[in-house]
């Protein structure tokens, strides 16, 4: 569904991904573990078209996409959750909501319907939808930034860092909430820093380090790894 090759990205003269090759098959949860600055937004940035590649390739269901607008790329089913969730503050929570669905633009009842479902899944958003998205809380801000990428109704997601800030039960809901997105037929490629919890809903992790991938593998492997333990959970 979503394969990158040999990704290479540079800040001036600071290499940030260094041939990054990574793919997610459809209907997988697959996350991307690193430290601050490892590389995972840049990664995702790439692949949403927001940052040129200097070398390498990405490609989407087959489609390369070098040189696609970052519109484009929603258009063909990526959206991309980014983090800090992005918000505008000061704009209630459906406005917020429906930027994510203007892929829909000439539908407007595949709009509403959407908007519903988002609804159903979180349902405290429709309760506070006509309320400043910057007045809700922190997870529940997440919710909105979730509800907003779906609204484009993404073949794939790529979520960087959502529990970021939030407290452990709120990360716990987070990625619960991730995990019902996948389980109903969204591909998800998650960035997490929270690897403990990640690896519990992930089918395959990576790991990147300085903008390369060290190791890659199904959870309970990494969760084995004495390396990974310790850098990554802590234990
Ligand atoms: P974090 O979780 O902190 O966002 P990350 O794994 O997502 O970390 P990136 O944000 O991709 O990492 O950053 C990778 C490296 O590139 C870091 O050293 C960062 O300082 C650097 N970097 C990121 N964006 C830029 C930029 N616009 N200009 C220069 N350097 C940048």
């Amino acid at each position: 569904m979503l394969r990158c090759e040999g990704a290479t990205l540079d800040y001036g003269s600071y290499r940030a991904l260094d041939g990054v090759s990574v793919h997610v098959e459809a209907g997988e949860l697959v996350v991307m573990l690193g430290a601050n600055g490892a590389g995972k937004s840049s990664l995702f940035l790439a692949i949403s078209g927001l940052r040129r590649l200097k070398a390498g390739a990405i490609r989407l269901g087959g489609r390369d996409l070098a040189g696609a607008k970052p519109s484009a790329i929603v258009e063909a089913g990526l959206v991309h959750c980014p983090e800090g969730r992005k918000l505008f503050p000061g704009m209630s929570v459906e406005k917020n909501l429906r930027l994510g669905a203007y892929v829909h633009r000439r539908d407007p009842a595949r709009s509403e319907e959407i908007l519903d479902e988002v609804f159903g899944m979180f349902p405290i958003l429709r309760e506070k939808r006509h309320d400043p998205a910057g007045s809700l809380s922190g997870g529940q801000q997440q919710m909105v930034a979730i509800g907003r990428a779906l609204m484009g109704r993404p073949k794939v997601l790529l979520l960087d860092e959502p529990s970021l800030g939030l407290a452990p039960l709120v990360v716990k809901q987070v990625l619960e909430a991730v995990k019902a997105i996948n389980a109903a037929g969204t591909t998800v490629l998650l960035a997490e820093q929270n690897a403990f919890a990640a690896l519990q809903i992930a089918d395959r992790a990576y790991v990147l380090e300085n903008g390369r991938i060290v190791m890659e593998g199904e959870p309970a492997t990494l969760l084995r790894d004495e390396g990974i333990r310790r850098a990554y959970i802590g234990a």
